[in-house]
């Protein structure tokens, strides 16, 4: 199965990016800020009564958001100076002067037809024609299990369902065939589904951007208003039978497997037998459909909706996807309704900036091997792997010292940790992206290739052992992953450069940072989902019962806590979404302070700049995550992003720990101090 959140620390910096150097490009070098950072301390503000805005007030000032992003972040800014960084990489691989090998090829030439905005325009609608043309053609809603295998080596899950390969749940080292939920274009099912003014709302822009689209293939403004009332008949009776995001972080409830047999049973109006041939699937004795009640309710919309409504959401799927990639008026209504209406940027990034991002995703083991050379050294690895080695044992520690675990579930707690393994900077071995074409004058075709010898290389896997080995984020990424079927945790060379792991300054802010990302990646493998797979990643109960419920109420204490705050006006954390990133965030912290006491015992640490080390240790951690938010991206995000907003995956966790309050003398009484009876501790 896959889970839904594989990337894990902030996958909203990933999905924000970057801004402002309008004329720098080839950057020889990132630029340096420390990981603790003085001048972004609001002196104003006690931190015994909120330490985020005591640490980050002043970052707050000085870094408004820019106008072409959705948020800001220290995350993002450290995203955009990689952006930054990679173009000047990208802009000397573009240049056809001299011999380039075959990596360089790929990003340059890949980059270059990106860059080539006077080519995208002059081909216009017609790089989508074919596919246009051959749903004009479809004869039957039989047929459409074809077009829809030729359509899903570049477009899967955002057409119809998601398919390709997973991990066996119950035998983590095959590789088996997947069916998921998917099909929609809202950022989630509850955009459907929900009542309330805000979501209403959104619905009726949503119309509004997909009668747009219609008109703009030629469309009469009555039958594309007609069409986008069909489209979104369609995808919210798809969404109504679609898992929650809360119900999808039940492993269990997304394990269903069958044969096809079963499958062909279970959905009997589209024709596998064609789907799976014309995909070259490998022959596969079981597969497993992970949202039955989804595919389930495809099967009757297959019966009940006539071809020619099939057509038109094909239509949609088809423009609506390849937008970003098509002439300049698609470009800008995509960006007007997802990146505007609803994340609330108020400018399109700079050409440049989209095409370093594509670049990154469709090639990012090619982009990343330039990358690594320059950012990454053994020096680095080698720091960076002690200071796992020690969180590690700081886990181990924990787990031999906890009041409320057996020792029979401690025993199989320490089997998982020391089965876990750690990829850090960038693999062992370079995927290797000779056969996909990339040509410099057809920047969608080149799109289509990468995403489809990707899709190829999933589906491939199907009836293998698991590659143990492979990544599944690229090196320049700035961000950090657990993986509960592979029980490894992901730290990309991007993750770990200046702010966030700063190797000119102390131990100190570098455990509070970096040490907690690592601590917060380890206690994903026993969160309320990770804690689900054993030391394999199979999807196997390792706990008592008595274990398991003491666990459950540990949790429950974390979740009421951050359901209680307030995301933006009435809108509140779903803490049981958030549930697993806010154990992570609280255990990773303590672990970080554990084995940052541990790394030092044996020094006399001294205060530096009027600070102690504690205090170090703190302002080091919440500087992380210093940030500003735009009010629509929030409300976004409180929907579909499992992590809670910037200030309270700070003062959420240091609330739950007195080792923060001795470090600053906080009194009782204070806000940021807890009665001990009410401190949430999970690990
Ligand atoms: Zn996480």
């Amino acid at each position: 199965m896959r889970l839904t959140h594989p990337l894990c620390f902030s996958i909203i910096a990933l999905l924000s990016a970057a801004a402002a150097h309008p004329q720098a490009s080839g950057a020889p070098e990132l630029p340096y800020s420390p990981s603790l950072n003085l001048t972004s301390i609001d002196k104003s503000i006690d931190p015994c009564v909120n330490l985020y805005q005591y640490s980050c007030g002043r970052w707050q000032q000085q870094n408004p958001i820019p106008p072409d992003q959705t948020g800001w972040s220290v995350y993002g800014k450290l995203y955009e100076d990689n952006l930054n960084f990679l173009r000047g990489i990208l802009e000397q691989a573009a240049a056809t002067t001299g011999q380039r090998d075959t990596v360089t090829q790929k990003i340059g030439d890949f980059y270059a037809a990106c860059i080539d905005e006077s080519a995208i325009e002059t081909r216009g609608i017609t790089a989508i024609q074919p596919q246009l043309d051959a749903i004009a053609r479809l004869q039957s809603v039989h047929d459409l299990a074809a077009l829809a295998a030729q359509f899903h080596l570049y477009s899967n899950r955002s057409m119809l369902f998601g398919a390709g390969s997973s991990q066996d749940p119950d035998n983590s080292d095959q590789v088996i065939a997947e069916l998921d939920q998917g099909g929609l274009g809202l950022p989630d099912r509850d955009y459907y589904t929900k009542d309330d003014a805000k979501s209403k709302e959104a619905r009726e822009r949503y119309l509004q951007h997909v009668q747009k689209t219609f008109e703009m293939l030629g469309d009469k403004p009555e039958t594309a208003k007609a069409n986008a009332q069909t489209l979104m008949r369609i995808e919210t009776s798809l969404a109504n039978a679609s898992w929650t995001r809360v119900e999808q972080r039940d492993p269990y409830k997304l394990k269903h497997k069958m044969d096809l047999a079963a499958l062909k049973a279970l959905i009997p109006n589209f024709d596998w037998q064609t789907y799976y041939a014309q995909l070259q699937y490998p022959q596969f004795p079981i597969l497993n459909v992970s949202a039955p009640a989804f595919f389930k309710k495809l099967n009757a919309e297959l019966a009940s909706e006539p071809l020619a409504n099939w057509k038109t959401y094909l239509r949609f799927r088809v423009v609506d996807l390849a937008s970003p990639y098509l002439s300049a008026s698609f470009v800008q209504e995509n960006f007007d309704f997802y990146r505007g209406y609803l994340r609330g940027a108020k400018e399109m990034q700079p050409r440049w900036k989209r095409c370093v991002q594509y670049t990154d995703r469709d090639l990012g083991e090619a982009l990343g091997q330039a990358y690594v050379k320059k950012v990454f050294s053994p020096e680095l690895k080698q720091s960076t792997l002690d200071m796992v080695q020690r969180i590690e044992a700081a886990m181990e520690l924990r787990i031999r010292n906890l009041d409320w675990m057996s020792p029979e579930t401690k025993q199989q707690a320490l089997v998982k940790l020391h089965g876990i393994r750690n990829k850090i900077g960038y693999p062992d071995k370079w995927r290797d992206y000779s056969s996909v074409a990339i040509t410099r004058n057809d920047f969608l075709g080149d799109v289509r290739n990468a995403i489809g010898f990707e899709a190829r290389r999933d589906i491939n896997k199907i009836g293998k052992p698991v590659d143990r080995g492979e990544w599944d984020m690229t090196p320049p990424t700035v961000d950090a992953g657990y993986n509960p079927q592979m029980n490894d945790i992901n730290f990309p060379a991007g993750v770990l450069q200046p702010p966030l792991y700063d190797a000119k300054l102390d131990d100190a802010p570098n455990y509070g940072d970096t040490g907690g990302t690592i601590g917060h990646e380890l206690t994903h493998g026993f969160d309320d989902e990770g804690s689900q797979f054993d030391a394999k990643g199979n999807l196997k109960n390792w706990w008592t019962k008595a274990d398991r419920e003491k666990f459950d109420e540990r949790t429950k204490c974390v979740s009421d806590q951050y359901s209680s705050y307030v995301v933006v006006d009435d809108v509140h954390i779903n803490g049981k979404l958030t549930m697993g990133e806010d154990v992570a965030d609280l255990g990773g912290e303590i672990l970080a302070y554990i084995a940052w006491k541990d790394a030092n015992k044996n020094k006399k640490l001294q205060p530096i700049d009027g600070l102690s080390p504690e205090q170090r240790f703190f302002i080091g951690y919440a500087q992380w995550d210093c940030a500003n938010d735009r009010p629509e991206d929030l409300r976004l995000r409180a929907q579909v992003d499992p992590h809670s907003p910037a200030q309270y995956r700070i003062n959420g966790v240091v609330v739950n720990m007195p080792e923060f309050a001795q470090a600053f003398g906080c009194k009782a009484g204070q806000p940021m101090v807890k009665p001990t009876e009410k401190v949430c501790r999970v690990w």
